[in-house]
């Protein structure tokens, strides 16, 4: 039997994506995204939520091959853990959306700004995951 057909639409945020083929992040897809990092510029995910073909690879896969070619850890150039750096700035994204009800914000260099002004470790810190 086929597995049945996911159908849309996309959990991203303001998807624009024109996708007919959907998949879902289970846990295996959830968790991989998570411990990348990609999860954080898509806060609104949850686990087993149904997200567009395109997204899919960009959150998933996308995040898994960068991993491959790098399985150290890393540690950034001020001795704190990439993943403490990503759990403060999930925090502050947290905060942002949950308690101060913010717009997403979509120009990097002002959200950059954003987040050292709450927490200056994640000064830079998109340019250091991005690059
Ligand atoms: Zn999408």
């Amino acid at each position: 039997m086929p597995p049945q057909k996911l159908l849309g639409p996309c959990s991203v945020h303001q998807c624009s994506k024109n996708s007919s083929d959907f998949r879902r992040l289970t846990e295996i897809a959830y968790n991989k995204a998570k411990e990348h990092g990609a999860l954080i510029l898509y806060p609104n995910l949850q686990l087993y939520d149904i997200i567009c073909f395109s997204h899919y690879i960009s959150i998933v896969e996308n995040y898994h091959q960068n991993n491959e070619k790098e399985s150290e850890p890393e540690l950034s150039s001020e001795g704190i853990s990439l993943a403490s750096k990503i759990q403060k700035m999930t925090d502050v994204f947290y905060q942002m959306q949950h308690k101060e009800f913010m717009d997403l914000i979509l120009d990097p260099e002002e959200f950059n700004h954003c987040l050292a002004e709450r927490d200056e470790d994640l000064n830079d810190f998109l340019s250091e995951i991005f690059t």
